[in-house]
């Protein structure tokens, strides 16, 4: 019986477990649990390792999007651009501080929003472009800064699966006028909880983000914003510096299981593998394939993919569909007025992407196992 989950935490804290138990049971016992030392030093070593000057640590990666939009100001009547193809959070938080969110349509083999797009969707309205280095991919941005600074528009990266990612050997969170990180745990820097992080270096954006997460208190009791409670807690700051030495390693293991299965479905017809762009280092938070099929065009409501994931489940073959549905097509931006066939290639996208087993400790074994049972049952299901 075949048994390869989708994904397994449970295999880093067994390597891990001890390390991580004596930095919290020593946070327990000094009675220090939030803010503190353990905050600060996560902060800078953050800071150090996405080659920035601030880190402002936050409960969440929507918080850090929320942070980030409102200290440059973004609200009502203001638009900023994203894509469709991503986690709700991103376009979420641009519609939360009262903003609309502007989508432009995807890349059909990086999954990140086409560059080549961005420039018709700018509207005087446009404040801000909200890449998101989807899956760990990062974005194209050169194009993109180029064209952001041609419009004084601000651009905040959604590093939120991406942390580690490199573009022209810079560091993701460091191009873009504000980096926005989550330490959910299954992102590829988890904390054991939620937390996320701003990064930045600019220091007037830190320091409004530092204030804005703690109530807008400018100093204590004294309150100059409209802010939020949105701190990280010192609890996971220690569990995070920890991991944090880790990451490079577990990034370079996803790197390998990406390359094996580059290198094992290559030429499986039917089958289209996720790019990687020459000048970007990817992070493969997740290994996402498109199952395209003849069926799947003549039926819009992507039968084929989904027999195929459930018959890998009934092997044991765990895989996930990130994500079903493009925002644009969401009940709650009906209003948004962006009917279906607006954005094509996300459309297509969401009725043909399966995510395979994708974790640093997933075994050559398990992994080969996956992909067999892929292979058998696109052949069953043709
Ligand atoms: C996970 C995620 C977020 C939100 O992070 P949370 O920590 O869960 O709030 C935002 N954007 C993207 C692309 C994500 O994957």
């Amino acid at each position: 019986m075949n048994n390869v989950p989708p994904l397994d935490l449970t295999q880093q804290y067994a390597q891990i477990g001890g390390e991580i138990s004596a930095a919290v049971q020593k946070v327990l016992a000094s009675g220090g649990y939030i803010g503190g030392p353990a905050v600060k030093s996560f902060e800078r070593e953050f800071a150090d390792y996405t080659g920035v000057s601030e880190c402002v640590g936050c409960n969440s990666g929507t918080d850090a999007l929320i942070l980030a939009l409102r200290s440059l100001k973004i609200g009502p009547g203001d638009e900023v651009i994203t894509t469709p193809f991503t986690f709700f959070a991103s376009a979420e938080t641009i519609s939360a501080v009262g903003a609309t969110p502007v989508f432009v349509d995807i890349d059909s083999e990086t999954f990140n929003l086409n560059v080549e797009l961005l420039e018709a969707a700018i509207t005087e309205k446009t404040k801000a472009i909200m890449p998101v280095h989807i899956f760990g991919q990062p974005v194209d941005m050169t194009r993109l800064m180029e064209i952001a600074t041609r419009h004084n528009l601000a651009v905040i990266e959604d590093c939120a699966q991406s942390v580690g990612a490199l573009w022209e050997s810079q560091k993701v969170g460091s191009i873009g006028h504000i980096g926005c990180f989550s330490f959910y745990p299954t992102k590829n820097l988890g904390a054991c909880g939620d937390g996320g992080a701003v990064t930045t270096n600019d220091a007037a954006l830190a320091a409004s983000m530092r204030m804005l997460k703690e109530h807008g208190q400018s100093s204590r009791y004294f309150y100059e914003e409209i802010g939020c409670n949105s701190r990280l807690d010192a609890l996971q700051a220690v569990i995070l510096s920890i991991k944090l030495r880790y990451l490079d390693s577990w990034n370079a293991q996803r790197r390998e299981k990406a390359a094996v299965y580059n290198e094992f479905l290559s030429r499986v017809p039917g089958v289209a593998l996720p790019k990687e762009l020459p000048a970007a280092k990817g992070v493969w938070n997740q290994y996402t394939i498109r199952l395209k099929s003849q069926e799947n065009e003549q039926n819009p409501s992507g039968n084929f993919r989904d027999s195929v994931r459930a018959q890998l489940q009934e092997s044991g073959i765990g895989s996930m569909v990130y994500y079903p549905l493009p925002l644009h097509l969401q009940p709650v931006y009906k209003s948004l007025g962006v009917g279906a066939g607006r954005l094509p290639v996300a459309e297509q996208v969401c009725r043909e992407v399966l995510s395979l087993p994708m974790f640093p400790e997933l075994s050559r074994d398990r992994q080969e196992r996956a992909i067999y049972g892929l292979k058998d049952c696109l052949a069953r299901c043709r």
